[in-house]
C-alpha cells in the first residue's frame, strides 16, 4: 500500500465501534446518536425519496435549496448576506469538505498547525493531501488531575502557536466547540489567533460542527466575524451533527468566493456532488429552524444528557472536564485500575494505556469509551494516556444504563 495509507489501516475506531457492538457495552465512543433525527427531517428525507429531481446528480456545490437555507440559517450568525452561488459549498459530511480543503491548498510539504488534543481525521486529511501537521497544545491547569476543571481552562499560549510557523505554514486549524475537550474558545482567544494568522498571512479552516451544540453561559462564537478575518477563513458545519444525521453525510463549507470556488474544484474530483435526497432533507430541517426553537431545544436536551452522565463521574470522584460544548466529556482515568495480566488483544500492544483502560471498561464494566491517545502525535501520545472521552449524544435511558454500569467501578 501507498505511506499515505499504510499507518493508518487499524485506527481507534475500527477497534472500538465493532468491540461495542461485540461486547454488548453501551456505546459512548464514536460520537453518533442512538436516536432518530427529528420528525420534520425524517419525513423529508422520506418525501424527497418519491422525487426525480432527489434521486439524480446534484450541482457539484450543492443544491440550491440547501445552500439557500444555509444562507438564510447561517447569513445572521455570520453579520453577512452570504451569496448562495459563491460563499457556500455542500460537502459529503463535514470530512470531505475538510479533505477539500486541504486538497485546494496544500502542496507537498506544506505545513498545517493543528491544536492537541485533535480530531484524529485532520492527520490523514493533510498528510494525504501531501501537507504536514505541526502541533501546538492545549494545556489542562495541573489540578485537572485531581478535580474537576472547565473546559474554558485548557488554554492555548499563542506564542507557542506562533513559534511554530514557518515559511511552509499554510493554514491553522481551529476547532471549536473542540472535539474531544468541549472547549468553547472565546472572543479574545479567536482574535489573538486572527491575529497570528493575518500577521503571516495564513488561512483558517474553523471546524465548528458542534456549533448548535453549546451550555450556557458558554456561547458560540464565529471566528470569521472578526474584524479581516473572513478573508482568510473557511468554516465548516455539519448536518449530522446539527440533526442527528451522521449517517447522511452532509456538511458544509462557508467562506469567501475565492477560497470556495478552489475547495469545490477539488470535492468535485473527489465525489463530484453529494447525496442529494439528503442534502434537501437537511434544507428543510434548516428551514424549520429559521421559525422554530429546535437547536434551543435541542441544547437544553444535550445539556441534560451531559449532566445525567457527569453525574456518575461525581460519584466516582474520576476528574472530568466540564464541555462547554460538543456532546463529549474527557475523564481522567488514573485511578481505574485493571488487572495486569488481563488477556488484551495483540492489537493493542504498541499503544498507550488508555487503549487498554477502555478496552477493560467494555469488557468488564459494559461502557465502551475512546481512548484520547489517538488524538495527540506520537511525540505526546502519554499526555493522553490518563483520559478516556465519553460520549453523551444518546437516549437518556441509555445514558442511565452506562451510569448504572460504570457505578460497578465504586
Ligand atoms: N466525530 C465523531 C467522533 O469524534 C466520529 C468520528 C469518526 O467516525 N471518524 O466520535
Amino acid at each position: 500500500p501507498s505511506s499515505k495509507v499504510a499507518d493508518s489501516v487499524q485506527d481507534v475506531w475500527s477497534i472500538f465501534t465493532p468491540l461495542a457492538a461485540e461486547t454488548k457495552a453501551i456505546n459512548l465512543g464514536q460520537g453518533f446518536m442512538n436516536f432518530n433525527p427529528p420528525q420534520f427531517v425524517e419525513m423529508a428525507a422520506q418525501e424527497a425519496l418519491t422525487r426525480n429531481d432527489c434521486n439524480q446528480y446534484s450541482p457539484p456545490k450543492g443544491r440550491p435549496r440547501l445552500r439557500q437555507a444555509l444562507a438564510k440559517s447561517y447569513g445572521p450568525l455570520f453579520n453577512r448576506d452570504l451569496d448562495v452561488e459563491t460563499e457556500i459549498m455542500v460537502s459529503a459530511g463535514a470530512n470531505e469538505g475538510m479533505f477539500s480543503v486541504f486538497a485546494a491548498f496544500l502542496d507537498e510539504g506544506s505545513e498545517v498547525i493543528l491544536m492537541e488534543p485533535f480530531f484524529d481525521q485532520y492527520i490523514s486529511n493533510i498528510t494525504m493531501n501531501g501537507g504536514k501537521p505541526v502541533f501546538v497544545p492545549l494545556r489542562a491547569p495541573a489540578k485537572a488531575a485531581t478535580s474537576n476543571i472547565s473546559a474554558h481552562e485548557w488554554r492555548l499560549d499563542v506564542d507557542e502557536l506562533e513559534s511554530k510557523i514557518t515559511p511552509k505554514t499554510k493554514i491553522i486549524v481551529l476547532n471549536t466547540p473542540h472535539n474531544p475537550i468541549g472547549k468553547v474558545f472565546d472572543e479574545d482567544e479567536l482574535k489573538a489567533i486572527g491575529e497570528v494568522a493575518k500577521k503571516h498571512n495564513l488561512l483558517i479552516l474553523s471546524d465548528e460542527v458542534y456549533d448548535r451544540l453549546y451550555f450556557a453561559p458558554a456561547e458560540h462564537k464565529r471566528i470569521a466575524t472578526l474584524p479581516g478575518l473572513w478573508e482568510r477563513t473557511i468554516t465548516v458545519g455539519s448536518g449530522g451533527k446539527s440533526f442527528g444525521t451522521t449517517g447522511w453525510r452532509i456538511g458544509w463549507l462557508i467562506g469567501p468566493a475565492n477560497l470556495i470556488k478552489y475547495a469545490l474544484s477539488a470535492q468535485t474530483r473527489v465525489v463530484f456532488c453529494v447525496n442529494s435526497p439528503c442534502q434537501e432533507a437537511i434544507a428543510v430541517g434548516l428551514e424549520h429552524c429559521i421559525e422554530q426553537p429546535y437547536f434551543e431545544e435541542q441544547i437544553q436536551a444535550y445539556t441534560k444528557k451531559r449532566d445525567i452522565l457527569t453525574s456518575v463521574f461525581e460519584e466516582l470522584s474520576l476528574p472530568y472536564t466540564v464541555p462547554d460544548g460538543s456532546y463529549f466529556v474527557l475523564v481522567n482515568t488514573s485511578k481505574v485500575s485493571f488487572p495486569a495480566d488481563y488477556p488484551f488483544p495483540p492489537v493493542l500492544d504498541t499503544r498507550g494505556k488508555d487503549f487498554k483502560t477502555c478496552y477493560w471498561l467494555a469488557k468488564e464494566i459494559g461502557v465502551c469509551a475512546i481512548p484520547p491517545s489517538e488524538f495527540y502525535s506520537p511525540e505526546n501520545r502519554s499526555l493522553g494516556e490518563n483520559f478516556a472521552r465519553f460520549a453523551f449524544c444518546k437516549t437518556d435511558e441509555v445514558l442511565e444504563q452506562a451510569v448504572e454500569n460504570l457505578r460497578k467501578l465504586k
